[in-house]
């Protein structure tokens, strides 16, 4: 899997993080699939107005369904295009890898039969004020998890049912 962040994003996350300080703060990814070969752009990101507790994972489905909905909407619920691709958070204070308790939780959630197959949990850290540092792994069911590609943002394609 490889994904690229719009630049919109990263400006959003940079903003949130020099805003969070040393608080770690995060939310949902929201993506458009590229292609059939696992390529995905980062085109929005919730931030949990609730952003500081020691945990990003607890579901809370009035702010995960209000935010999704509108995306859905914006983006004519074209949900095979543009759906839901994974959480992320911040570790001001540590490298962008998954601690324990990351991987455990992504890997319940993904093990949970009746939920989602596959989450992407991506990390982010601010350093020097401007330079972002990503991490991102895929977690599947059934699966160990996996580093994810992070690529530059492809330049906008031909959007042919458009023309
Ligand atoms: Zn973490």
């Amino acid at each position: 899997m490889q994904i690229a962040l719009a630049s919109s994003v990263r400006r959003k996350i940079c903003r949130e993080l020099s805003q969070s300080g040393r608080r770690e703060t995060g939310g949902l990814l929201l993506a458009e699939q590229l292609d059939d070969e696992g390529r995905f752009r980062v085109v929005d990101v919730t931030v949990d107005p609730r952003g500081g507790e020691s945990t990003y994972f607890e579901r809370r489905p009035e702010l995960h369904t209000q935010a999704l909905e509108a995306f859905f909407e914006k983006h004519s619920n074209d949900f095979g295009r543009f759906n839901y691709l994974g959480e992320w958070h911040s570790h001001p204070s540590f490298p962008v890898t998954p601690s324990m308790t990351d991987v455990t939780t992504m890997q319940a959630m993904v093990e949970d039969v009746g939920n989602i197959d596959f989450s992407v949990l991506m990390i982010v850290r601010l350093r020097m004020f401007v330079m972002l540092q990503v991490g991102a792994n895929l977690f599947m069911r059934g699966r160990a998890p996996q580093p994810v590609e992070m690529i530059n943002d492809p330049a906008p394609r031909i959007r042919r049912k458009f023309i």
